[in-house]
């Protein structure tokens, strides 16, 4: 499996383009809370929330990468943070830009990638974010070292993503997409998805150290997520330099 991440990966191109075509087809629902994006605004004020658990977000400088439509870009901006949002399709960046106008937030939006942004500045963000991004690219070790270079001498990453064990094959990928029809079929593949040891071993030769993760728990009685100690499916960590 690495070496297809390896084969498909190319440092300034690193997308897959049906990936981003899922996304571009659905953009017009990014800010429908009952569309496929129901579970990303249902986990959006626990992750938001968290994120400004360990870092004070006023006046800081986040990077949202894959921001899709906006939806945790805008969390952050109503934090208090000064948000740029890039993500690689263009329908969702169109939408997130409407959006900002309805919302009257000061969000700086642009059809880019992490890799190509992080030739361009360099050290410039306080803060970097990359959710629910990592488990669609062809590479996401390039995405980590671009995020890196992209943070400032001391600075705080977020990353989310989904584990890669049976269980969570149970129930991100059947339960989530063939049982409960939280997401479209086909949104996740099995082969993408990241245990938390690679991903801490592609932020190791980055030169960042873990602080913190947390999982993401989805109960099918209340309909209600939270966050939780266990990691086993979807889990959100905290790098730092
Ligand atoms: N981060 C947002 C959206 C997650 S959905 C949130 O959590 O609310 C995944 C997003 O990743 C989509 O918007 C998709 O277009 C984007 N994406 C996929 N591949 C990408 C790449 N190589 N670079 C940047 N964004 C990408």
């Amino acid at each position: 499996m690495d070496s297809n991440r390896s084969m498909n990966s190319d440092k300034l191109n690193n997308v897959d383009p049906s990936e981003i075509q899922k996304f571009e087809k659905l953009a017009a629902r990014w800010w429908d809370s009952e569309s496929e994006f129901r579970p990303l605004h249902q986990i959006n004020p626990l992750r938001a929330n968290w994120i400004s658990s360990k870092v004070n977000l006023a006046g800081k400088k986040v990077l949202d990468i894959g921001c899709g439509g906006g939806i945790l870009t805008e969390a952050l901006a109503q934090r208090g943070a000064i948000v740029s949002g890039i993500d690689m399709a263009e329908a969702s960046i169109a939408v997130a830009k409407l959006h900002r106008k309805e919302s009257k937030l000061e969000v700086d939006y642009e059809t880019t990638s992490a890799e190509k942004l992080a030739v361009e500045k360099p050290g410039e963000f306080d803060v970097v974010t990359c959710l629910e991004v990592l488990e669609h690219v062809p590479d996401p070790r390039a995405i980590i070292t671009a995020c890196r270079t992209l943070l400032k001498p001391s600075g705080d990453i977020f990353l989310s993503t989904i584990n890669r064990n049976p269980k969570a094959y149970l129930f991100a990928i059947i339960g989530a997409e063939y049982i409960l029809n939280l997401l479209p079929r086909g949104t996740h593949d099995y082969q993408k998805l990241i245990c938390p040891s690679e991903l801490a071993s592609w932020c190791r030769t980055n030169d960042l150290s873990l602080k913190d993760q947390v999982g993401l728990g989805y109960n099918i009685f209340t309909k209600k997520y939270s966050l939780q100690k266990n990691i086993d499916v979807n889990y959100l960590a905290h790098y730092t330099p």
